[in-house]
């Protein structure tokens, strides 16, 4: 009977959600999730970047520390973000810590004690801590006198192997399941196709898990995806024309060319830093800081940067090279607008990096051939979603098997591409291909085709006596760029192979077969050259993305003062907690608290992201910073 009037006693999620966390309300799939998880079932959580993953396991932790289960551990990969997760946790009031090797051994037993006296309400650790022996033992110590609540498991999709940030430590979290029967599991991903969610739920024995599927749209991110002409000019006008002063991630392949860029942005005057897996850890740490403090920061960085990175006003991800995947492409696009306000995911690519990205899967010794095939096939994807003519957003969405219609907010869609008949043009390229090798017995590279192609007499056309071939010069009437384009596209169809161990040298396809015979139609989008493919002429048409903008639109004169004065007292609290500053408040909390000029605490209730324990903490000094 006491049992029973402890549990009606106990706060609902809802409860929670409003308390501790200051919303008014569960978005899409989180209710359904939190109930599920809040029972003891075990979960599969897909939902996309920014879509609120972290509430799904810290409420569901919250209730169950509160109904008597004990300790939530929260198994995250990302040892350099933990401190801020924690941070945010202690912000809002709750019992929470991080065990890894950032600690010392002091700092370290103290927490274990909290953790064996079932005193934390969540614990964040990698999971090779969690293989630890001691762990191990720390955890059965726990879940013998029934105080091992829950596993989330973050990230989780670093198990799998068709992943695109597979971990071996991942693999070792299957023993949970085999240790600790009795305890709930959940995994969390913010990206997984059918392959890889099918992997992860057999490598964390999740077969019996309730699965989430949420939508992965994200509908305020504009998608463009540019030709690339001077990549580093392209790159420069797209930030200075479309956010000049704001936080944004640029990805490259190379550390090389991270530092050349950075380097460039530097010299512009855009507050640019670079970051890769060859600088040391002291300074990656120190720039990541940077990045998530201070305002107006731009990233340069390899895909090293940006897991788990939940800083909610990054406005724009840029990618001067092509990622290897659509996944990886989504996943490091889906960093941008986390705060719901919009943001430009944008790209420029060529027929380089089609042949580079080839020549890392074809050269890649430590691969199985089957892992290549899926690779190619993968990498076949995001040529065709770069190629293609329709919306951007349909064709990601497609990929991961949901369907919508044309979402007015990607490049297609606000200025539909010309496309033009590529067909003849395309049989004499792959003819150009056959004679070539026909009558030298060896294949040569794209530059020396299009040479041919195009009736140029260099010193190594006439060296093999090319200028004789029936293709000599048939394709005058194109420029090197439309060549550039069809061949692009020819190998993006896979009728045409790019050998990678002899100097990306061309060989015909079987498929090159139905181009050849006239079977098939290849149709392209219009280049549009260097200036129209940037987004200077869009951004002309179309509204200016700009979180300034949006933060600040349509307020009026005092309420801009009181947004500013907020800024600056948040920006001195997390400097003085070393926090990030939207650790604190989100912009949108101290968008909505100037808005209201409150007079009181009252006036300070409801306001989305001001749960109770901020409101004790801060709500008299936000009061006087309004008042001032
Ligand atoms: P994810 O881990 O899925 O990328 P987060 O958990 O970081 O996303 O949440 C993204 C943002 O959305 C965070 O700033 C979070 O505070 C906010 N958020 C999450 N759930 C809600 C909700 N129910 N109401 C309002 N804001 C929310
Ligand atoms: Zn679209």
């Amino acid at each position: 009977m006491t049992e029973l009037t402890e549990l009606v006693q106990q706060p609902s999620a809802l409860e929670i959600l409003k308390e501790v966390f200051g919303y008014g309300d569960f978005r899409g799939p989180q209710a359904a999730i939190v109930d599920h998880v809040v029972r003891g079932g075990d979960a599969l959580v897909l939902m996309p970047t920014g879509g609120g993953k972290s509430l799904c396991y810290q409420i569901p932790a919250i209730a169950r520390q509160n109904a008597g289960h004990g300790v939530t551990i929260v198994v995250s990969p990302l040892i350099a973000l933990m401190h801020d997760q924690v941070g945010a946790l202690h912000e809002a009031g709750v019992s929470a810590a991080f065990l890894n090797s950032t600690l010392s051994f002091e700092e370290a037993n103290a927490i274990e004690r909290l953790l064996q006296n079932a005193e934390l309400t969540l614990l964040y650790a990698a999971p090779e801590r969690i293989n630890t022996p001691r762990m191990k033992d720390l955890l059965r110590g726990l879940n013998a006198r029934g105080k091992l609540s829950l596993f989330a498991i973050d990230e989780a999709h670093c198990v799998s192997q068709w992943g695109h940030d597979f971990r071996p430590e991942y693999r070792s979290l299957s023993l949970l399941h085999e240790m600790f029967p009795n305890v709930p599991r959940m995994a969390l991903t913010a990206t997984a196709d059918a392959l890889t969610r099918q992997d992860m739920v057999e490598r964390l024995q999740l077969e019996q898990a309730a699965q989430f599927v949420s939508s992965f749209d994200r509908p305020n991110i504009r998608y463009s995806i540019v030709e690339k002409l001077d990549a580093t000019r392209q790159l420069l006008r797209f930030i200075q024309n479309e956010h000049a002063g704001e936080a944004g991630i640029v990805y490259c392949q190379s550390r090389k060319r991270v530092e050349e860029i950075a380097d460039t942005l530097q010299g512009a005057g855009i507050n640019a830093m670079a970051y890769h897996a060859g600088l040391d850890s002291a300074l990656r740490q120190e720039r990541q800081d940077k990045f998530l403090r201070d305002d107006g920061m731009v990233m340069v960085a390899t895909i090293a940067f940006g897991m788990g990175i939940d800083k909610p006003d990054v406005r724009f991800v840029a990618h001067l090279d092509m990622p290897k995947n659509i996944e990886g492409y989504y996943q490091e696009t889906g960093r941008a607008g986390r705060d719901s306000l919009p943001a430009n995911a944008w790209m420029t690519y060529g027929l380089a990096d089609v042949v580079n990205q080839r020549r890392m899967i074809d050269t890649s010794e430590a691969a199985s051939e089957e892992f290549k095939v899926v690779m190619r096939g993968k990498l076949d994807a995001l040529l065709n979603l770069a190629e293609g003519t329709a919306c951007r957003r349909v064709s990601l969405l497609h990929y991961f098997d949901e369907k919508s219609s044309p979402c007015g907010n990607c490049d297609n869609c606000l200025s539909p591409p010309a496309v033009w008949d590529a067909t003849d043009a395309a049989r004499k390229m792959l003819s150009c291909i056959y004679r070539v090798q026909q009558s030298s017995g060896i294949s040569f590279g794209a530059g020396h085709l299009m040479d041919i192609l195009r009736g140029k007499a260099t010193e190594k056309v006439l060296q093999h006596s090319h200028d004789k071939l029936s293709t000599f010069g048939i394709g005058s009437d194109l420029a090197e760029t439309q060549w550039r384009a069809v061949l692009r596209q020819l190998i993006a169809k896979n009728m045409v192979y790019v050998d990678a161990e002899a100097f990306s040298t061309l060989q015909l396809l079987p498929d090159a077969r139905q181009v050849l015979k006239g079977q098939v139609s290849v149709m392209l989008r219009e280049q549009t050259g260097a200036d129209k493919s940037g987004t200077a002429a869009r951004a002309k048409k179309v509204a200016k993305t700009s979180a300034k903008g949006i933060v600040e639109a349509a307020l009026n004169a005092g309420a801009l003062e009181r947004l500013a004065q907020l800024r600056a007292w948040r920006a001195e609290v997390a400097r003085e907690h070393n926090l990030p500053a939207f650790v604190i408040f989100h912009d949108s909390t101290l968008r909505a608290i100037a808005e209201r000029d409150p007079q009181t605490a009252r006036d300070l209730e409801g306001v989305a992201g001001i749960g109770a324990k901020k409101l004790e903490a801060y709500g008299a000094e936000v009061l006087r910073v309004c008042a001032a």
